[in-house]
């Protein structure tokens, strides 16, 4: 679903996308290929760590928001509301917020009837980065809560500590992902002159309207920071550096 308002020079930019994910799933499956000792449990229809806070880059959003199909858009621009919301409402700690906002969300809007990921090709890095060594129940908010369960697991299914570090997730495949996500930063910058990341939905949110868009469309970088100054967004939901 295309907003008329995102300007082209920032669609042009979505092959570049499509390839740090290849590129990505590409070193992923090498590293997996050089471990053969960390079996991977994760697979169609297993959506348990599907209610975390994804963080995206803004290029992202807009790859998303061209793929998602018009329902699966509107309901994650609903999800954006909520979010922000909860993050205005939320005063603990930044950890506490990211335990609490999996209880909240329960469901990715993009999960869909039987567990899928109804934009599984385009899903995010965030998403691809996120790899469980455990059974799915062991992803989940409340599960990660009761870590001694997650402890005993781990024992269980030999899980190398350094590679786990406490949870279900891949690690050294989540921190591969870092450079990746870098890449996408510096595409946006050399586009904008300055790069946003944030949460998914809420960055639907902004892509819909069209104020931002309108921003976007004119590319200054000191009307866009204005733009997210004015509007004190909490920090948990977006970043512009
Ligand atoms: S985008 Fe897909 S993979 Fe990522 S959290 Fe949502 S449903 Fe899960």
């Amino acid at each position: 679903m295309k907003n008329p308002g995102i300007p082209d020079r920032l669609h042009q930019l979505l092959p570049g996308v499509s390839r740090v994910y290849r590129n990505y799933d590409i070193q992923q499956k090498k590293w997996l290929t050089d471990h053969p000792q960390i079996r991977v449990r994760c697979g169609p229809g297993c959506g348990y760590c599907c209610n975390m806070s994804v963080r995206v880059n803004l290029l992202e959003a807009i790859m998303i928001r061209e793929n998602a199909g018009e329902r699966g858009v509107a309901k994650a621009v609903k999800a954006g509301k909520r979010i922000l919301d909860f993050a205005r409402g939320y005063h603990g700690s930044e950890a506490g917020y990211f335990y609490a906002f999996r209880l909240m969300l329960k469901r990715c809007s993009f999960l869909a009837r039987g567990d899928r990921c109804l934009i599984h090709p385009f899903r995010p890095l965030s998403c691809r980065e996120i790899l469980s060594g455990l059974p799915g129940r062991y992803c989940g908010a409340e599960a990660m809560e009761n870590s001694t369960a997650i402890a005993l697991r781990r024992q269980r299914y030999r899980l190398p500590a350094g590679i786990f570090r406490g949870s279900p997730f891949v690690f050294p495949l989540i921190e591969a992902g870092h450079s990746f996500e870098k890449q996408l930063d510096a595409r946006l910058t050399d586009e904008l002159g300055l790069s946003i990341r944030g949460e998914m939905n809420f960055l639907l949110r902004l892509l819909d309207q069209d104020e931002f868009a309108r921003l976007l469309g004119k590319g200054i970088p000191g009307e866009i920071c204005a733009f997210f100054e004015q509007n004190q967004y909490p920090r948990v939901l977006v970043e512009v550096t």
